[in-house]
């Protein structure tokens, strides 16, 4: 990261109307929660495409959610880091950002970030598996761990899933419009993603084909790399903050 790409990026966002981040688990990395492609996300050498299915709860909802008790406890212990905290203060600025999360840790709301969009829901979210007419609305309940394992849906006693979007699913509709939507922005950042998850990958392309200035912020090179305007390799929490420190609006 050079002195001139933070200039370059500081005069884009100081003349833009709107803004819109897009945020992976890399932005939690410097809170101390673990991202999934690097070797310490692993649970009991279990990758977590093999776990985060339908069809891996179907089979065995109980070593699923032992998976998601694990990492609710790390999570339980992380705070918000200065990545969040700049995030939230764009959310609320002038020209607020719209933010867009893959990250279903709950740091960003705790950052107090306005009008969050999550894109693959909450850990701290719970949903009926068998969608009972009552349980098809997720409940919030931060236990840690949850007891029994599976947790219980309140309302038909049946099994509770985590309200999350595991691979395969699809992201809730609202969701979806309002992120293509924001996609169409002066200034369009993707921080801390490996850029191989879709669709939240292919917003920076969207962002792109429609004129958006597009900077990705990463400790390493992604698929998304070669195609944005600025790439800033380092880490979120650093860089967020030198950006904003020469911010002017
Ligand atoms: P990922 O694990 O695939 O990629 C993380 C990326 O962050 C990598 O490209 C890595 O180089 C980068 N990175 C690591 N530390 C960084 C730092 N300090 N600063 C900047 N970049 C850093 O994660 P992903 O792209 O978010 O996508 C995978 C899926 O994993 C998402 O669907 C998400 O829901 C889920 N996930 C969420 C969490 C969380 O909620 N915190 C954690 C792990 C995975």
């Amino acid at each position: 990261m050079t002195e001139d790409d933070v200039t370059l990026v500081v005069s884009r966002l100081d003349t833009a109307t709107s803004v819109t981040v897009i945020t992976g688990a890399g932005l939690s990395a410097p809170s101390g929660v673990p991202t999934f492609r690097g070797t310490q996300g692993l649970w009991k050498n279990q990758r977590p495409e093999q776990l985060a299915t339908p069809e891996a709860f179907a089979a065995d909802p109980t070593k699923v959610w032992e998976w998601y008790n694990w990492r609710r406890e790390q999570l339980a212990g992380c705070q918000p880091n200065k990545a969040h905290q700049v995030l939230s203060r764009w959310s609320r600025s002038s020209t607020p950002a719209t933010v867009i999360t893959q990250n279903v840790d709950g740091l960003h709301e705790r950052a107090d970030t306005a009008r969050l969009l999550r894109f693959h829901g909450s850990i701290w979210e719970l949903r009926c598996w068998h969608h009972c007419a009552a349980g098809e609305t997720s409940w919030w309940d931060d236990t840690v761990p949850l007891v029994p394992c599976p947790p219980r849906c309140p309302h038909c006693n049946g099994i509770a899933r985590p309200g999350v979007v595991w691979f395969g699913e699809s992201i809730p509709q609202e969701t979806l419009t309002r992120s293509l939507r924001a996609a169409h922005c002066d200034v369009f950042f993707t921080i801390g993603t490996s850029a191989v998850v879709h669709p939240a990958a292919s917003l920076v392309h969207r962002a792109k084909q429609h004129g958006a200035f597009t900077v990705e912020i990463n400790l390493e090179p992604t698929p998304a790399s070669g195609d944005v305007d600025v790439s800033l390799q380092g880490s979120a929490d650093q860089i967020l903050l030198a950006i904003d420190e020469h911010r002017t609006t």
